[in-house]
């Protein structure tokens, strides 16, 4: 296969210039010719004129062309022209199909895409032109996923050079249309392609919630205006009528299924939601992001590699306005090295589309370089260039840009690891304001503020809860007659008792009031089943064997409230139960009464 790429300006250069096309075709070396029209004219006549007459000169042709935001002439930016990519095939099949009525059907066209695809023998490829980002996607792409797995998707969203131009179109020899997408097939065993995407923006600043969004209208971030967050971060006025463009370069960044994915706003409504450039949806977490010069160089540089290794005869790049807008002045450099390995043609889109081939979702993506590279048999043995990005421009103009972007990603980072830290931290100090640091139990204070939590649910709900208080009995003679040392390791022994049958319970938990006294809260527990407890844990620490003091024993107050017990004091109603129970002998329960 080859490719011969025309660019024209006017009329009579036309006839001229497709002369190589011409030769090329006459020498009836080729089976196929496919005509890609790039055209970046806002005026739809010329264009309707060149798609018109190479239909009649050449009537074998297949014709697709779409309105292009930039054309791209041997990895070179050309200036609002029109750009001719003619690819000849020795034995590829390739074939147009043209889905009108997009609009309103998009399921059903979907599905008739699928099916045509699914239909032609030996297909390899499709390549997509659509005008603008009008469609439902979302049904129309599902569809089309189920075509054959094996099918390589791509393509571009046609787009004038002004982002707020509000006509997109596509093309073919029947003429320009608003509402159609055009579909061309690769069919046949000696036609290969390697279709692969380049990003290199990176995140910046804080992550958000899409709490809404309808479409490719993101409504709200965090529950709050979508626009915030470029009125906030890059102070875009929403109330400026005309602020398209002036955001997009900082597309929303999220990860979507494993894949970095990019949406850029093409415009912030007053209402403060935003036009997004393709679906969002509700639950994904996005940031802003920019690019960073240096890992878009070595992206480029990984994919270059890959595509000189395939041994490519053409490449189309499919490169998104954002990226121009982006480079600027430096826009080819991410272009030129791909041209030096074969002719390279393409446009600036509004919108990329390529499947992911282990799903076989086609993903449409903001932002992406696409490289399509083709080639028709075994890959030749001559050797191509080595070709790298000239990187010259990170060190000189782009220089300080870099820079700042690194200065931007790393403060972010190390703020992030700061938060992060301090997140840690903050856990580690609540939990250690609320734990009892001998016995790991939560303290005095957790304790009282977790009852008194149950007592108002219990007034607010009329469900139960159970508290028991409890005393070591004799406790300071361990003290006397071992050591301080003995006792703190039977205070301990005894809380590991309690908590294990605070656990039994749900919701269970043992709490340590001071010394060597200790509650256990048992939420839904009734008055029965609560004596049944106590008397069950009374026994446990009695059977236990203690290191060095052998048995101890326990007393017990214990209270269930149920409803509203406003105004009486339930602390003190079962300290005086467990008050009894000491004067009655120790070792035994009392139930308080209230
Ligand atoms: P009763 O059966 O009436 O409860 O007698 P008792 O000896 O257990 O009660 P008393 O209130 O006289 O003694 C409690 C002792 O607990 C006094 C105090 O020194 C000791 N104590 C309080 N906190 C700790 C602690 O953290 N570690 C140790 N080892 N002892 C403690
Ligand atoms: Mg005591
Ligand atoms: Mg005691």
């Amino acid at each position: 296969m080859k490719q011969i790429l025309v660019e024209l300006k006017d009329r009579p250069e036309l006839f001229v210039q497709i002369e190589g096309i011409l030769s090329a075709w006459k020498s009836g070396n080729y089976k196929q010719m496919l005509l890609h029209i790039y055209s970046g004219l806002e005026g739809e006549k010329f264009t309707e004129y060149v798609a018109k007459t190479l239909s009649i000169i050449f009537p074998e042709a297949d014709i697709v062309g779409t309105m292009s935001a930039g054309e791209i002439m041997e990895g070179h930016l050309m200036n609002r022209g029109i750009l001719i990519g003619a690819l000849f095939f020795e034995s590829t099949n390739v074939e147009v199909f043209r889905y009108d009525n997009v609009k309103g059907n998009e399921r059903a066209v979907g599905r008739q895409i699928c099916q045509q695809l699914d239909s032609i023998p030996g297909i390899k490829a499709a390549e997509f032109l659509l005008p603008g980002t009008e469609f439902e996607t979302k049904p129309l792409f599902d569809e089309i996923d189920e075509c054959d797995k094996d099918i390589h998707i791509f393509g571009g969203y046609s787009g004038g050079h002004m982002l707020n131009s509000p006509v997109h179109y596509v093309f073919d020899a029947k003429g320009i249309t608003y509402d159609s997408i055009l579909v061309t097939t690769f069919a046949g065993d000696d036609f290969h392609v390697d279709v692969d995407k380049v990003i290199g923006w990176e995140p910046l600043g804080v992550p958000f919630r899409v709490t809404k969004a309808d479409g490719h209208k993101l409504v709200e971030l965090n529950g709050r205006h979508a626009s915030e967050i470029y009125e906030k971060f890059l102070q875009i006025d929403r109330k400026v009528h005309d602020n398209a463009m002036e955001g997009y370069t900082f597309p929303l960044l999220a990860e979507y299924k494993g894949e970095q994915w990019l949406r850029s706003a093409i415009h912030i409504e007053e209402d403060g939601s935003l036009n997004m450039h393709g679906t969002i949806m509700e639950g994904m977490d996005i940031q802003l992001s920019y690019g960073n010069p240096a890992t878009i160089v070595s992206q480029v540089n990984d994919r270059l590699k890959r595509v000189r290794a395939f041994k490519p005869q053409a490449v189309l790049l499919y490169s998104c306005i954002v990226r121009k807008a982006f480079w600027e002045r430096y826009v080819d450099m991410e272009l030129e090295p791909f041209a030096q390995l074969c002719s390279t043609s393409g446009f600036y889109t509004w919108g990329e589309l390529i499947r992911n081939c282990e799903t076989g979702e086609i993903v449409e993506h903001n932002v992406t370089q696409l490289s399509i590279a083709m080639r028709e048999g075994e890959p030749s043995s001559a050797e191509l260039p080595d070709v790298l990005v000239d990187d010259s421009v990170l060190r000189g103009p782009a220089a300080q840009m870099r820079r700042l972007t690194s200065l931007v990603y790393t403060t972010m980072e190390d703020l992030q690891k700061a938060q992060s830290d301090l997140r840690v931290l903050n856990e580690k100090l609540r939990l250690m304001a609320e734990t009892d640091a001998l016995t790991g139990l939560i303290n005095r204070g957790k304790t009282e503020e977790a009852i008194n939590n149950l007592l108002q649910e219990s007034a607010t709900k009329n469900t139960s809860v159970s508290l028991l208080m409890i005393d070591i009995d004799h406790f300071k003679s361990v003290n006397d007659n071992y050591s301080h040392e003995i006792g703190d390791v039977v205070l301990k022994e005894t809380a590991a008792i309690l908590k294990e049958a605070a656990h039994e319970h749900r919701d269970g938990r043992a709490g340590r009031w001071g010394g060597e006294e200790f509650f256990v809260i048992l939420p839904l527990v009734e008055n029965e089943e609560a004596m049944e407890i106590a008397e069950s844990l009374r026994k446990r620490v009695e059977d236990h064997v203690f290191p060095e003091v052998g048995h101890l024993t326990i007393s017990m107050g214990v209270i269930t409230i149920k409803g509203d017990v406003q105004g009486k004091d339930i602390f003190l109603c079962v300290d005086k139960a467990l008050y009894e129970a000491k004067e009655s002998g120790r070792n035994r329960i009392v139930r308080a009464e209230i």
